[in-house]
């Protein structure tokens, strides 16, 4: 039976959005099988965007890289189904707007799809088999990146760094963000996965001390993650740490703050403060990597909201368009009215159902009218009142207003002078304002600019 915990443990500023959680939580991880085909994008990392190591007509196995860099900041793309590639073109890009990818079409007759192994582990699973070398090596090569959506090269954060040496993993089980609940799920079902995948993310960064973060909402997970850390015998190693239920409690900046009462510099990484911080499905993944030998070309997704006809938390190759989960997943109802990728706070509305998923894409929500209402995520904008409550609930203690005045006078660089690279676009200035105004819109476009003006993304 689920425990009652609530947690002090908390950060400045945040929100409480509806969470609509209940949509998907009761959802078991369910295996989409192999599309017809995929669109693999050859940038889905923060770092060099890979360069293409197939050719149009090639024939491809299952788990094969695709696609690869030379760069240290980077991480190789795999097929996730055997197949022919068909084009090597620009798709859509969550971010970048188009960028390469490998389009591949599947051999029903050859390809068997992937099933997910987490019965492979258990409490007794010997880690001490693997140098912190090879760890590193098998992540690297594998395509890990940090699945909660940064997309950070996860081989570049574990790997010890004698100028910044860390003595602290810890591992972000806070999901905060409203409708998603795959990195829950992952810590409910594939419980032994995750806490091997966490054991050797601190094998390979040869640090002692974890700390695993949960929201105080979700007492199953925290019960699951206690159970098999006792289980394990390390508790003297690894500790749950129930934090309080506030967005953006999963921000990695809050919850350092939450767990240690210490701050990340602004523009600084944990690092720098002895600390590295990784997701739960990141861990899953370098678990089934270093264990199972299997890359990173499938992962769970949360398709979820009040538009969507069969809800739930589904193993999806990466490359499959939105499209064709969408149909897998039953159809739209006739409500639909937006589409976002991610969750409704951090995510954007996309009206091209043809992008493909990536390794960061941890969720789907289809929201029809009223509950977007509802929610008070899209409401008439009227002029602002100044009444400071975007201020108050800043989580990184910024003015939101003048940012974004700055970046609707085109005055980018007053927009720094006010911190605007300090943002985490988490949305609760948004979200809080009473006059509707898309505060954190200006922000993510004034970066945008800033960064086509320093010549980082193309135009
Ligand atoms: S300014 Fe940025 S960090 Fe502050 S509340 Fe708005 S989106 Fe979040
Ligand atoms: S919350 Fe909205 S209305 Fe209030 S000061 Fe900020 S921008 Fe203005």
């Amino acid at each position: 039976m689920a425990i009652e915990i609530k947690s002090k443990l908390t950060f400045p500023g945040g929100v409480h959005p509806p969470e609509y959680k209940e949509i998907t939580e009761n959802c078991a991880i369910e295996v989409m099988p192999s599309p017809k085909q995929v669109s693999v994008l050859l940038g889905q990392h923060i770092g060099a965007i890979c360069k293409p190591t197939v050719a149009k007509r090639d024939k491809v196995q299952a788990g094969q890289i695709v696609g690869d860099s030379d760069a240290f900041v980077s991480a190789p793309v795999h097929t996730p189904v055997t197949g022919t590639v068909k084009d090597i073109s620009l798709q859509s890009h969550p971010v970048l707007g188009r960028a390469l990818a490998i389009l591949i079409e599947t051999d029903p007759e050859n390809d068997s799809g992937k099933s997910p192994s987490p019965d492979r582990f258990d409490k007794d699973y010997d880690i001490q088999q693997y140098s912190s070398e090879q760890i590193c090596e098998i992540t690297r090569k594998a395509g890990i990146i940090g699945m909660g959506g940064a997309g950070f090269p996860t081989r570049v954060k574990i790997e010890p760094n004698p100028r910044l040496p860390k003595d602290l993993l810890i591992i972000n089980g806070c999901e905060c963000e409203p409708f998603i609940t795959c990195d829950y799920r992952l810590m409910v079902e594939w419980t032994w996965q995750v806490l091997t995948g966490i054991r050797l993310a601190a094998k390979a960064a040869r640090i002692e001390r974890i700390k695993i973060g949960i929201e105080d909402n979700k007492p199953d997970a925290i019960e699951a993650m206690r159970q098999s850390v006792n289980e394990s015998g390390q508790a003297d190693k690894i500790e749950v740490v129930v934090v309080r239920t506030k967005y953006p409690q999963g921000g990695e900046r809050q919850l350092i703050r939450s767990l240690l009462r210490k701050h990340v510099p602004s523009g600084g990484i944990p690092p720098m403060i002895g600390v590295c911080v990784l997701n739960i499905a990141t861990c899953a993944a370098l678990a089934e990597a270093v264990v199972c030998g299997a890359p990173l070309t499938h992962r769970v997704v949360t398709v979820t909201g009040n538009a969507i006809d069969r809800p739930g938390n589904y193993y999806v190759p990466i490359g499959t368009t939105i499209a064709d989960l969408i149909d897998f997943c039953g159809g739209l109802t006739e409500r639909a009215a937006k589409v976002v990728l991610g969750g409704p706070m951090m995510g954007f509305a996309i009206a091209d159902l043809s992008r493909p998923i990536t390794k960061t894409c941890g969720a789907l929500t289809f929201l029809s009218q009223e509950m977007i209402t509802k929610a008070k995520y899209d409401r008439r904008v009227t002029p602002c009142i100044r009444c400071g409550r975007c201020l108050t609930v800043c989580p990184e203690n910024l003015n939101p207003t003048k940012i974004a005045h700055a970046v609707k006078k085109n005055r980018l660089d007053l927009a720094e002078q006010y911190y605007m690279s300090a943002c985490i676009e988490c949305g609760c200035c948004s979200f809080i304002c009473p006059a509707n105004i898309e505060l954190t819109g200006y922000i993510k476009t004034g970066k945008i600019l800033q960064a086509r003006a320093k010549k980082k993304i193309p135009e």
